[in-house]
């Protein structure tokens, strides 16, 4: 299919072409022409699909033959709710990048921001507002923000903004903006609560269900370690020396893991960065950047920082908390091997995460690859035999090599 023939307009047309977007991809195909024919839509579909674009696209050529001219005071008739401030940043850079060539203005608001500078944005009129829940529902309050000409409400990462605990002001919000509105609802996973939510706001919906997120990203080479935990990070740095090449993103569970983490890289020389909850905008930002344009090729960071967010060309994804909820593994996984390419996703399981791998196996519908070739077995009995053998040259009281480099390493 080509982009013509979903009938957008030449200034959009011409966007996607200097973007070097050939054709639609699956999402945007089914999505696209629901959404211009105004219709409610779930959408369910893996991150890397072309998500955003599905929406971004029909709503602009909504918007496009009824434009306000910015002198009689743009009226925001499309908003765009998500959970993050990096996906945020990430939507409204789609959404520019899109209407480059028409005279429709995207904002945005995010928390964890100067809020002044947004609110003299907002007095200047936007068509589309991309904004994350609590500093929209803030900026509302202090009447910076009308939400009474919304002709479309999407609400991205649905399944997130529920997890973060977005609910009731995603509610509130949905009962702000007027009751006729077209609702699009995007979510990588559809748990009942989504469902439920849906069942409450959309009306007669469409369902668009591109790619299962048991489906795990195609292209991805799966591998699994099983470590003892306190040996994971030891593990960690062997495979960066001996395997691991080019960009890596290392997902863990805490804020306190990724600091740690990311302490023990920079004091072994790694080029790393980090990015989780606790961190201002500005160092997350910084981080983000500086991964992206290659001055850094390690990115450390919690799940809800990394959701989402769209990085090209990361090789190796290592998961070295292993995620309790299964889906998690999958978008995680998702971050490499996009469009096409192919990457690697490293497990490291410790005794306490198995039951975790079994879920997951279950999800995927796949046993993952298990090496057993590795200086940090989980089970002893696998460690190689040359240790324990009666005049080995592992005498007691003489030090391995391995052991004596470890010693000078940092962590
Ligand atoms: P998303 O799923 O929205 O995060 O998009 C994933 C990546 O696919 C982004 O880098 C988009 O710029 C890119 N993309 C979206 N639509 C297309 C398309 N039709 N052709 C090529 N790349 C696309």
């Amino acid at each position: 299919m080509q982009f013509k023939e979903l009938k957008l307009n030449k200034p959009i047309v011409r966007a996607l072409f200097e973007k070097n977007y050939e054709e639609p991809t699956l999402v945007q195909e089914r999505a696209i022409p629901a959404i211009l024919a105004k219709k409610d839509i779930i959408v369910s579909a893996q991150t890397g699909t072309g998500k955003t674009a599905a929406y971004a696209l029909p709503i602009l050529q909504l918007l496009f033959d009824k434009q306000d001219t910015p002198k009689k005071g743009k009226k925001t008739k499309a908003l765009v709710v998500c959970p993050t401030r990096e996906l945020a940043i990430q939507i409204a850079e789609n959404f520019e990048a899109y209407s480059t060539y028409t005279n429709l203005r995207t904002g945005l608001v995010f928390g964890g921001a100067s809020i002044e500078p947004q609110k003299d944005m907002l007095k200047k009129g936007v068509d589309i507002l991309i904004a994350t829940p609590g500093r929209l529902l803030d900026l509302h309050k202090q009447d910076f923000i009308n939400l009474d000409y919304i002709e479309t409400l999407v609400l991205d990462e649905a399944d997130l903004m529920l997890d973060m605990g977005f609910i009731d002001d995603v509610k509130k919000i949905e009962r702000l903006c007027p009751s006729e509105k077209q609702t699009l609802l995007f979510s990588a996973t559809m748990p009942y609560k989504v469902e439920q939510l849906a069942n409450s706001i959309l009306r007669d919906p469409e369902f668009v269900e591109v790619a299962p997120t048991s489906s795990a990203a195609k292209g991805v080479n799966q591998v699994l370690y099983y470590v003892p935990k306190p040996k994971k990070i030891e593990l960690s740095l062997h495979l960066l020396r001996n395997t691991i090449k080019g960009s890596v993103i290392i997902f863990r569970r805490t804020k306190y893991g990724v600091d740690k983490l990311e302490k023990t890289l920079l004091r072994n020389n790694y080029k790393a960065g980090s990015i989780h909850g606790d961190k201002s905008q500005s160092l997350r930002q910084q981080a983000l950047n500086d991964f992206k344009n290659g001055v850094t090729n390690i990115l450390i960071a919690t799940d809800v920082a990394a959701r989402g967010i769209d990085i090209k060309n990361v090789d190796t994804i290592i998961n070295f908390d292993i995620p309790n909820v299964s889906e998690t593994y999958v978008h995680r996984i998702g971050r490499t091997a996009r469009a096409g390419a192919s990457g690697m996703a490293l497990s490291f399981c410790s005794a306490d995460e198995k039951g975790y791998i079994k879920d997951i196996q279950q999800l995927i519908n796949t046993a993952i690859y298990v090496e057993e070739e590795h200086p940090y077995p989980l089970d002893p009995k696998t460690k190689p035999e040359v240790h324990k053998k009666k005049g080995s040259k592992y005498k007691k009281g003489r030090k391995s090599e391995a052991s004596k480099k470890k010693k000078k390493r940092w962590y």
